[in-house]
């Protein structure tokens, strides 16, 4: 008899999303003259850089010609790519990266999610909360929580980001062993200082435990004294694996291409206590498991690093931040108080009633959709996201129509 991993059983339904859809599309049945203006999904929606497409296009005629075709790739990625990437995301910024220690992929999503299989299944993991759904369910899938219940998972150490806190967790006060953090954060919008991300850091390194740094959205991070990337941080290569994508950094969302920092001194152990390299267990993983990504896709990706690519995706960042501050005077206008969209294409406002009342009242009333805070975890309940990822027009209808109804 076939059985299947009981493990998914544990997980709960996808609720949100499919849950905003079901409202949505109900408004939209009572109301079809309404055009309803999503800022609630995190999916942007320019065209790519031109750099990007052009380069795009010329390895695609490489592929029609038997001189230029071209078959597998490396694994872990063309050199011509991890040599930008190291030199410009992290040399240029005083880390100390190199190529060899670059996993192309396709998607932030792919990576930390799969990342957590090279590890034990007893291991202790701790989790921010709100949180990105993909690093508890992943979790979930591969057996390391207990059953679920008042909206949590049993065997789980969650980091509670709260207003009290400015959405910076404590760190925690039991053992834990992974660690998963995400700044600039999705769904607060939080970012992280030099020096507190040094107490995580350090604290990784007191407990032989390693840090999963998801920074998807380091790209719209503005203010200079900030930390792009944990390997920044003193100490960081040895407990710290990172995660970063060009979806949000040049819309490659659809077109899929990000990268994953395993430093060579990243350390795990054995059940005996023997250090392993953490980086030759994923590439042999990776090896086994992934191909990389298409070579016009990583062709596309190289030219972010042009002078030309660097200009246009710097011009798509700042076309989203201005969204983001737009939304966030209006909203601290009408008296709601914000986090986020500073440095962050995400606005976490804290509503004067419960999540899912503040999404209807939006829907309702001006035909807004945003993503309520409950649904990213039980810190979540009271606030809803706004996300700037939109048409400059549309954002701006939408916060017109946001002031009327709300004022
Ligand atoms: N990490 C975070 C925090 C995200 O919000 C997202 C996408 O929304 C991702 C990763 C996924 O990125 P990718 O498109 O590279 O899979």
């Amino acid at each position: 008899m076939i059985k299947i991993n009981a493990n998914y059983l544990k997980l709960q339904a996808s609720y949100l999303f499919s849950e905003i859809r079901r409202r949505t599309d109900e408004f939209q049945a009572q109301n079809p003259d309404k055009e309803i203006i999503k800022l609630g999904i995190g999916d942007v929606t320019r065209p790519l850089p031109e750099a990007c497409i052009a380069a795009f296009h010329r390895a695609v005629d490489e592929m029609a010609d038997a001189a230029t075709f071209r078959g597998y790739g490396p694994e872990q990625g063309y050199g011509f790519l991890r040599e930008k990437v190291a030199a410009a995301d992290y040399q240029e910024r005083g880390a100390d990266i190199t190529a060899k220690e670059i996993f192309v992929s396709d998607g932030a999503k792919c990576d930390t999610g799969n990342i957590q299989e090279i590890f034990a299944t007893d291991i202790h993991i701790a989790i921010p909360d709100p949180v990105y759904p993909v690093y508890l369910d992943t979790n979930v899938m591969a057996g390391r929580t207990g059953s679920f219940h008042d909206g949590r998972y049993d065997g789980i150490t969650y980091l509670e980001s709260t207003r009290q806190n400015r959405f910076i967790p404590a760190l925690p006060s039991e053992n834990v062993d992974l660690i998963y953090l995400c700044f600039p954060n999705n769904p607060t919008g939080a970012t992280i200082t030099r020096s507190q991300l040094q107490t995580w850091v350090d604290f990784a390194r007191k407990n032989k435990a390693l840090i999963l740094y998801d920074a998807a959205y380091e790209a719209f991070i503005q203010d200079s004294d900030l930390p792009q990337s944990i390997f920044e941080i003193d100490g960081a290569r040895e407990v710290a694996i990172e995660f970063r994508s060009f979806s949000k950094t040049a819309g490659f969302t659809g077109t899929r291409c990000a990268f994953t920092v395993v430093p060579t001194s990243c350390t795990a152990y054995t059940d005996s206590g023997e250090a392993r390299s953490v980086h030759d267990l994923w590439f042999r993983r990776q090896s086994t498991k992934f191909n990389a990504v298409s070579y016009p896709v990583q062709r596309a990706a190289e030219a972010i690093y042009s002078d030309a690519g660097r200009k246009q995706a710097r011009a798509l960042i700042d076309y989203y931040l201005k969204n983001a501050s737009l939304i966030r005077k209006e909203m601290e206008a009408l008296g709601y108080e914000c986090a986020g969209g500073e440095n962050s294409p995400y606005i976490w406002i804290l509503g004067k009633t419960d999540s899912w009342a503040f999404f209807d009242l939006l829907l309702e009333k001006a035909g807004v959709v945003c993503t309520p805070g409950a649904g990213f975890g039980r810190c979540g309940e009271g606030f809803i996201r706004l996300s700037a990822f939109n048409d400059t027009e549309n954002v701006q209808l939408a916060m017109q129509r946001i002031k009327q109804a709300l004022s």
